[in-house]
């Protein structure tokens, strides 16, 4: 199985980019569905800022990782294309994640289940990372669960303040 010798840094690009994802996306469908009532103009902009957060991402997971590579003493034997190419495929599954719900529904609750949707994003997450590359029960779903949901919850308050 590929995952028994995945190299250290694509599961980083992966669990980042998954993770990130779902924490933003999330801040911006809920913070915009409680300025405009508009479901066409939040799909859209999310679709906007899904995309060029993820072009953005795998840029930067380029440029970061490049910046190690070309340390004296690195011994990274990831490939710098693949490891950008992880981290946009990544961010754009975890950022469709809490966009589901506007695409089925539009009501008050259509933002609780996006909610909703992104808390299950960050647990699959985490139970999907232990499973397929750590191989043992390390309570990766409930650590994901904890610090992804706490901050979509700090994002939406600090939302909600303007
Ligand atoms: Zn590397």
């Amino acid at each position: 199985m590929f995952t028994k010798s995945i190299n250290q840094d694509y599961v980083r690009s992966i669990v980042f980019g998954f993770q990130d994802a779902l924490v933003s996306t999330t801040g911006i469908v809920v913070g915009i569905s409680a300025a405009v009532n508009n479901r066409n103009y939040i799909l859209l902009t999310a679709a906007v800022t899904i995309i060029i957060e993820a072009l953005s991402m795998a840029a930067g997971q380029y440029l970061s990782e490049k910046s190690v590579h070309d340390l004296p003493k690195s011994n990274h034997q990831d490939d710098l294309f693949i490891g950008s190419i992880l981290m946009f495929l990544s961010y754009i599954i975890g950022g469709i994640i809490p966009v589901i719900p506007f695409l089925f529904s539009f009501s008050t609750w259509t933002p609780v289940l996006s909610v909703i949707s992104s808390f299950a994003g960050l647990f699959i997450l985490g139970y999907l990372k232990d499973k397929l590359f750590i191989k043992k029960s390390n309570h990766g779903s409930i650590e994901m669960l904890i610090v992804g949901g706490i901050t979509v919850l700090i994002g939406l308050l600090i939302g909600s303040l303007f």
